[in-house]
C-alpha cells in the first residue's frame, strides 16, 4: 500500500495530471469531482493501470460537510490521509470589476478561497500530531493572478488566489511544528478547460506566445512541481509559494 493523497478537482486539468503523476510516484489516490463523473472515472482507470489504489468521490468543495465526509471516507476506505492537494477551482468570465455580478463574485470567493480554507482546515484537523495525527503535507493551487492582481478582467479571481497564498504562508507557519508542510504553487497560463470558462476565444493561442517562455504550460508541468512538493525531496520546504509560470 502506498501513501494516500486526496486531490480535489481530480477529474480534469491540473488535478487529473496530479492524480496520474502521484500514482506514478507510488501514491494511492482519492480524487474528488463536482459534476463530471465520466472524466473522474477515466483518471481513476489510469491510476489503477499504474498499480495504485483509487477512490472516486463526488464532493462539492463549497459544502463543508461534504469536504469533511470526503476526508472521512478516504480514511475509512484507503487509510491515513498523508497529503491534500487543494486544487479544485473556478474562474469567472473576463470582465472589468464594474460589470461582474455579485453572484459571480460570491461563487469565485466561495470556491477559490473559502473552500480552500475549509479543505486545509479539515486536513489539519486530521494530520496535526497534537490531535492524534501523524503529520502530512498540503499543496494549495493558487495562480499567477495573485501576483499580477487580475487587472483587465480577473480582479475577483485574483483576490481569491491572493487569499490562498496568505492561507499557505500563514497556516504553513502555524502547523509546521505539527509535522505538516503547507506549500503552494502559482500556475501561469495553463492549457486546460478552464480557459474556455473565461469567455475569451482562443486564449491559449492568443496569449501563449506572450509568455516569456513562448508558450502556455501543460497541466503535467504543474503536476510535476506538485508531486515534488508532496515528496520527501521537499522535506525542508514549508510555508512558501512557487511560480510555475514560464516566467510570466
Ligand atoms: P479545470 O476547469 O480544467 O478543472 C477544474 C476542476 O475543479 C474539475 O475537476 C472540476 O470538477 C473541479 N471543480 C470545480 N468546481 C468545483 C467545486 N465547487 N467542487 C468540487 N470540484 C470542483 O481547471 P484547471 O485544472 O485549469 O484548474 C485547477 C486549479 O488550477 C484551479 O484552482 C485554478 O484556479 C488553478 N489555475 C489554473 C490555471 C490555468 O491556466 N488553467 C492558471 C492558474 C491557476 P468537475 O469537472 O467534475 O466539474
Amino acid at each position: 500500500m502506498g501513501k494516500i493523497v486526496l486531490v480535489t478537482g481530480g477529474s480534469r486539468g491540473i488535478g487529473a495530471a496530479v492524480c496520474r503523476l502521484a500514482a506514478r510516484d507510488g501514491w494511492d489516490v482519492a480524487l474528488t469531482y463536482r459534476e463530471r463523473v465520466e472524466a473522474a472515472e477515466r483518471v481513476a482507470e489510469d491510476v489503477r493501470a499504474l498499480g495504485r489504489r483509487v477512490l472516486v468521490m463526488r464532493c462539492d468543495i463549497t459544502d463543508p460537510r461534504a469536504v469533511a465526509a470526503a476526508f472521512d471516507q478516504t480514511a475509512s476506505e484507503l487509510g491515513y490521509v498523508e497529503a491534500l492537494v487543494s486544487n479544485a477551482g473556478v474562474i469567472h468570465k473576463a470582465q472589468p470589476l464594474a460589470c461582474v455580478p455579485i453572484d459571480e463574485i460570491r461563487r469565485v470567493i466561495e470556491t477559490d478561497l473559502v473552500a480552500h480554507i475549509v479543505c486545509n482546515r479539515e486536513a489539519v484537523r486530521r494530520m496535526a500530531r497534537s490531535r492524534g495525527g501523524r503529520g502530512g503535507v498540503i499543496v494549495n493551487i493558487s495562480s499567477m493572478a495573485s501576483e499580477l492582481k487580475g487587472a483587465g478582467g480577473f480582479v475577483p479571481y485574483a483576490c481569491a488566489k491572493a487569499g490562498v497564498d496568505v492561507l499557505t504562508e500563514g497556516l504553513g507557519k502555524e502547523v509546521a511544528a505539527e509535522g505538516i508542510r503547507v506549500n503552494g504553487l502559482r500556475p501561469g497560463l495553463i492549457d486546460t478547460d478552464m480557459q474556455e470558462d473565461t469567455g475569451v476565444p482562443e486564449r491559449i493561442q492568443r496569449f501563449g506566445p506572450t509568455v516569456p517562455l513562448g508558450r502556455a504550460g501543460r497541466p503535467e508541468e504543474v503536476a510535476e512541481a506538485v508531486v515534488w512538493l508532496l515528496s520527501d525531496k521537499a522535506s525542508y520546504v514549508a510555508a512558501t509559494v512557487f511560480n510555475v509560470s514560464g516566467a510570466r
